[in-house]
């Protein structure tokens, strides 16, 4: 009964096992280590998984489908001859394919499994990759996030360790950029940025409009085929730039034969932009984690297109630090899965829980802004829960009405980045009443409570009155049951008590007060610094922060008592 760990990848896939040399990659009936996650039936009607299915992707394409990783965790269906399936089901063919591989290798029954997930994933995809598991007949022991995976495979265990590093995955079709953060025995993903529609295969689509170029015709004007062989060759191109400086590949037609040339410096000036659009994320990550560039202490490349020179290149030069590849960026996530299968079979396993569910974007309403005396603006953001807050969270800020006397109000809730609502998405509105006091404005509170399922409670108070009114908006409407809701509403409930009334926190706040009266000067001025620092970081509300800050101060007011005594 053995336990393995399984990379499900969006393109390809891996099994691995944890052996006394460490974790071992299990090779596939055709030999090698990749398994192409695609499916398909035969025209026989058996199911073909990996391999043999991907050759029919062009022959047959409606009897084979690929890339069903996308839609792990939605209603989407897939055609396959006569029957539909769901991405999950899809998924459980490939584990079901890697399964017996490791079996026939291992000469045993594999029954559990460590499968990796994105870090971005959510909750419900979650679900569905533990579903495809059981369908597969594993035990899925646990999911680890890819990341952390990565880090582990490049040698991080020791609960010693504490370490920020900045794991960069740039696949066949999607760039994701983690920054994962190791405490305590505890690994966290600070913040997750990248580009769903970035990667190697936009690498080849430069080469492959190149060499259209080059042989002075244009991608209409070519024949489906012999724009296949084309872009086959422009792979070929960019796979082989990345061992030499300078390749040459023949393109046949009829009986004519032209030789295509590409060096490094063309191909550096071709995907420029591409290149370019990965800054934004890198630089995106890093802020949005609350660090500086110079904070990254390592930096792991993950993914077959971070081979390309060009890439390296411009990691090092923006973040001033060599990345680390001396793993094949293809295997690093399937032997992070067996790392952590041997550390959970020992007990040792490295906690990752903590790191799942951000919000992938900014929450927040629009607001009006003084410009001038009695000269109001609309349309601004005011953002309540920020992209890139652990999920799931509730956060509460302050309003009052614009104009003294006024006594409708009606709320508009966007999510977005920009700093004008017009270029947000609208998710809805909120009316709501106040009482007219002459001459004064009216206060109200705005609380803004989200979690993975997509629900976003809105919750306005009107501080005269103490009336409520509430407003539930769902990210996917209809996949979930007003019943559920109200259960997920619920489980919510605790979130809504500010960090500052947790028993702990108050405790330290109280202690740093009775600390400010009873020192004078210099310690009292630093005393009171402590003191705002704490909460800054409360009003936050990010967890980990709180508990970093919380044991700082903990151990300066200890060092005060300790002065204390002579
Ligand atoms: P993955 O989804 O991680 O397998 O990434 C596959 C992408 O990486 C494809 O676009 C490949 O063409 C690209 N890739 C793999 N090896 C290399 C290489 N040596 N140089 C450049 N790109 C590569």
């Amino acid at each position: 009964m053995a336990l393995v760990g399984i990379d499900l990848g969006t393109t390809n896939s891996l099994i691995s096992v944890f052996t006394d040399n460490g974790p071992e990659l299990i090779r596939n009936s055709s030999g090698t280590f990749l398994t192409p996650s695609v499916v398909g039936i035969s025209d026989a009607g058996e199911v073909l998984v990996g391999e043999s299915a991907k050759h029919r992707l062009i022959t047959h394409p409606g009897m084979t489908v690929a890339r069903f990783k996308r839609a792990m965790g939605t209603a989407k269906t897939h055609n396959l001859g006569k029957k539909t399936y769901k991405a999950e089901d899809l998924s459980a063919l490939v584990l079901r394919a890697l399964k017996a591989d490791a079996e026939a290798h291992l000469g045993q029954t594999v029954d559990r499994a460590i499968i990796s997930v994105p870090a971005y994933f959510n909750d419900i995809q979650r679900k569905a990759t533990y579903a495809a598991g059981k369908m597969a007949g594993l035990k899925v022991e646990r999911l680890i996030n890819e990341p952390t995976a990565a880090a582990l495979a490049y040698g991080l265990s020791s609960k010693e360790d504490e370490n920020t590093f900045l794991v960069i995955d740039l696949g066949g079709g999607t760039f994701d950029v983690s920054i994962l953060e190791i405490f305590d025995g505890v690994m966290e993903v600070r913040s997750s940025a990248g580009d769903a529609f970035l990667g190697g295969e936009d690498f080849t689509t430069a080469v492959e409009d190149h060499f259209i170029e080059q042989l002075g015709t244009t991608r209409e004007k070519m024949k489906p085929n012999d724009l296949g062989r084309l872009r086959d060759l422009a792979n070929k191109a960019k796979l082989a730039l990345s061992e030499k400086p300078e390749v040459t590949v023949k393109y046949v037609k009829g009986k004519s034969q032209e030789e295509l040339t590409l060096d490094r410096p063309k191909f550096e000036e071709l995907t420029q932009k591409l290149v370019a659009r990965m800054r934004m994320p890198l630089q995106r990550a890093i802020s949005d984690a609350g660090l500086r560039s110079a904070d990254i202490e390592r930096i792991i490349l993950v993914g077959g297109a971070t081979r390309m020179p060009v890439i390296r290149g411009m990691v090092t030069k923006l973040l001033k630090k060599f990345p680390e590849h001396s793993i094949d960026p293809d295997e690093v996530i399937a032997l992070g899965t067996g790392v952590q299968s041997g550390l959970l079979d020992r007990h040792e396993a490295l906690e990752d829980i903590v790191m799942t569910d951000v919000c992938p974007f900014t929450l927040g309403t629009e607001i009006a802004k003084q410009l001038g005396p009695n000269q109001w603006e609309g349309g601004y953001f005011q953002p309540i829960i920020e992209r890139n807050t652990v999920i799931p969270a509730s956060r509460v800020e302050p309003y009052s009405t614009l104009h003294p006397g006024q006594t409708d109000i009606t709320l508009r809730i966007f999510q977005g980045e920009s700093p004008r609502v017009e270029d947000n998405v609208p998710l809805g509105e909120i009316a709501l009443k106040v009482p007219k006091e002459k001459g004064k404005t009216q206060d109200f509170q705005v609380r803004f409570t989200y979690d993975v399922s997509g629900v976003l409670e809105v919750l306005v108070t009107v501080m005269a009155t103490g009336d409520v009114k509430q407003l539930i908006l769902e990210g996917n409407p209809g996949s979930l049951s007003q019943a559920e809701i109200q259960k997920r509403l619920k489980e919510l409930e605790k979130l809504k008590i500010h960090p500052r009334d947790v028993a702990e926190n108050a405790a330290v706040i109280n202690r740093l007060k009775a600390a400010y009266e009873n020192h004078l000067g210099d310690i009292r001025t630093a005393i009171e610094n402590r003191l705002v620092q704490f909460e800054h970081t409360l009003t936050k509300q990010n967890d980990t922060d709180i508990k970093l800050t919380r044991k700082e101060v903990m151990d300066f007011l200890d060092d005060l008592d300790r002065m204390d005594v002579f």
